[in-house]
């Protein structure tokens, strides 16, 4: 069942998504070689905190962190320890949930570390372009379909693959609502998109190949050739004419410039 939002609960979801899109900048100031994802969890747990809210993600199906943390090869879920110690040219997606007022706020980012190779800022580039070509689809009228195909073409006419196990969401009440929301699909297939559905857009783009294996820690998702993954995510709302952003990359863009 898909759960239509009122205006007013759009707009409380975007107080739930502002407060991650700040969150995503606190981060964003701290991270360089040398410090540990732990860190980060720390400095995400203690801002959402003050802001009112509750890490989303905390506790989530058993989840430890507040963010989730992946470097390099991961793709998503990865879990912030005092033993992953960021490294000059790493890149690192980091996941951010806050809960407030009855609703998830969720978004994505993937960092650069220090200096990183242009290959990979080209993936990083790719997958945030890619996320913005499914918004654009993202409105009354289409259909889920579109919004993947307009991410898949997009990165595979670049080379790139795109990880079909782990997909997009509806968000609000739960942080994991209908609709599924993949990375691929063909144009007029899947579910219509309806004024007030809210859903979170999130790209996970490899630069081999698109296959990913599960690490023993239950959580921890990476490429199976161990080439890098990028992450980057967005709820909106879906609008006539234009879907409405509730997280923003602005707050961190602040921070590190674009990529
Ligand atoms: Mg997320
Ligand atoms: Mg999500």
């Amino acid at each position: 069942m898909i759960f239509l939002k009122s205006d007013e609960e759009i707009e409380l979801l975007r107080i739930s998504n502002q407060i991650v899109a700040k969150t995503l900048a606190e981060i964003a100031k701290v991270i360089a070689p040398g410090v540990t994802t732990a860190q980060l969890d720390r400095i995400a747990e203690e801002f959402i905190r003050d802001n009112g809210a509750v890490p989303g993600f905390k506790g989530y199906g058993g989840f430890p962190g507040s963010i989730c943390t992946s470097v390099n090869e991961q793709i998503v879920h990865g879990i912030p320890s005092d033993k992953v110690v960021l490294q000059d040219g790493d890149i690192i997606s980091v996941d951010c949930g806050a809960y407030i007022n009855g609703f998830h706020g969720d978004s994505a980012y993937t960092f650069c570390v220090g200096e990183v190779k242009p290959e990979i800022r080209d993936l990083l580039r790719t997958t945030k372009e890619s996320l913005y070509k499914g918004i654009e689809m993202a409105q009354e009228g289409k259909r889920l379909g579109d919004v993947g195909n307009a991410i898949q073409t997009y990165c595979e006419s670049r080379a790139y693959s795109v990880v079909r196990e782990m997909i997009g969401h509806g968000v609000g009440r739960d942080l994991h609502e209908a609709p599924e929301v993949p990375n691929y699909g063909r144009k007029g297939n899947g579910p219509m998109l309806k004024s007030g559905m809210t859903i979170a857009i999130e790209p996970m783009i490899n630069l081999g190949t698109r296959h990913l294996v599960i690490e023993k820690d239950g959580w921890t998702t990476r490429t199976l050739d161990r080439k890098p993954s990028a992450h980057f995510e967005h709820s909106v709302a879906i609008r006539k004419g234009k879907a409405d952003i509730l997280s923003s990359f602005e707050y961190i863009e602040q921070v590190t410039g674009t990529i």
